[in-house]
């Protein structure tokens, strides 16, 4: 913020500097996820590069008229909340008509309903999630992908919980969502990739990032983004590190369903993402279990919103097929690069402490 404070736009030696530095982070940030710099659109995160994304295909060159059904979209009942909104928002006003491809017990898209799906509904546009933010389920996005390629479909991926995490050879779909926050860069900004050849309607009208974004670039989030990137891209050059961190979160959830009997994993236990643990404690109210941990250090969330002073139940979970009690007990652990062993076990025992408090009267168990 000190020395690169000039206006990337400007024309002057110092807004100049600016611009070479901010274009070195789009590479950057275009490394990560094997594409050309110009591809990448420099969002305020993830959940405006997913508005940019859907709305920008569902407005472009569009004149919606009444004599006409609104186009068709497909997504899935596991999204994130930035998904769900922006398509329940473009629905309710005649825009789009949407359809949610079923998923199974482990939150994975059903295949061949997606399939089906895309052959009687002809949509314009597809968005599906490459990882869920709840469970860490992968969905078979290349195949997904194959599947919109032959059908002339659009295909708008979420990437937010994959990209930094694991490895991107090249996107597979023409518009790929991505957030810095989620590998260790700064919160509030994130980039959109566009495929070349693919016209957007923006939804922040102005000059900048090629007409596709306006506004002048929040330069020392970008290059954050940018220096995160490059992290990442160290980090991810080594195979046995993600396989380390998976290995330890196997561990870590294996010692909470050892120590609280009665609890669960709700996500699939192979194509998961290396990361994310999320386990039921059927009966126990998981808000009162995350403000017992957080008072003795342990962060962690569950996949509920507090919305107006009532707790929403996990659509995601909901969308699994889980029972509202399952759900409403359910807490999301997640580790990150820099998790260590020695944590972990102290988060299990915390974790296994607290769940006794709250659940006296599961067998076996005593409320000290
Ligand atoms: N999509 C997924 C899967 C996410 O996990 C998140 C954030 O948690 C978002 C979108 C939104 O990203 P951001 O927080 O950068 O707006």
């Amino acid at each position: 913020m000190e020395r690169h404070w000039a206006n990337p736009s400007s024309t002057h030696r110092a807004g100049q500097g600016v611009r070479h530095a901010v274009e070195k982070a789009r590479a950057d940030v275009a490394g990560l996820i094997g594409v050309r710099a110009r591809e990448v659109v420099f969002t305020s995160g993830g959940t405006e590069s997913i508005n940019l994304a859907i709305r920008g295909v569902i407005l472009r060159g569009r004149t919606p008229s009444a004599a006409e059904a609104p186009p068709a979209v497909i997504s899935s009942g596991v999204e994130h909340a930035a998904v769900r909104g922006v398509l329940e928002d473009l629905a309710k006003v005649g825009l789009v008509r949407v359809l949610l491809a079923p998923v199974g017990r482990e939150g994975v898209i059903d295949l061949a309903r997606f399939e089906e799906m895309l052959v009687v509904s002809r949509p314009v546009l597809a968005s599906v999630q490459w990882a869920n933010n709840e469970t860490g389920a992968i969905q078979p996005i290349e195949a997904i992908w194959r599947a919109c390629q032959s059908r002339g479909v659009q295909l708008h991926c979420d990437g937010v919980q994959w990209v930094g995490k694991m490895p991107v050879a090249s996107p597979p779909c023409d518009l790929l969502s991505l957030s810095a926050h989620k590998f260790h860069g700064p919160k509030g900004i994130g980039a959109l990739w566009v495929r070349p050849g693919l016209i957007l309607t923006p939804t922040l009208h102005g000059t900048q990032e090629l007409g596709r974004r306006g506004g002048t670039e929040n330069v020392p989030g970008v290059l954050g983004a940018g220096a995160a990137a490059r992290a990442a891209i160290a980090w991810l050059a080594d195979e046995t590190a993600r396989a380390s961190l998976a290995a330890r979160r196997d561990a870590f959830e294996q010692a909470i369903l050892v120590g609280c009997p009665g609890s669960h994993n709700n996500g699939p236990t192979t194509g998961r993402l290396w990361n994310t643990t999320n386990i039921a404690f059927p009966g126990i109210d998981a808000q009162a279990l995350l403000m017992m941990l957080s008072e003795r250090g342990v962060c962690a969330s569950a996949g509920a919103a507090c919305s107006s002073g009532s707790i929403e139940p996990s659509p995601t979970l909901l969308a699994m097929g889980l029972e509202e009690r399952v759900v409403n007990g359910s807490v999301r652990f997640s580790l990150s690069r820099e998790t260590t062993a020695e944590e972990l076990d102290t988060a299990v025992g915390i974790i296994s402490d607290c769940v006794r408090k709250l659940s006296p009267t599961i067998a076996g168990m005593t409320n000290a």
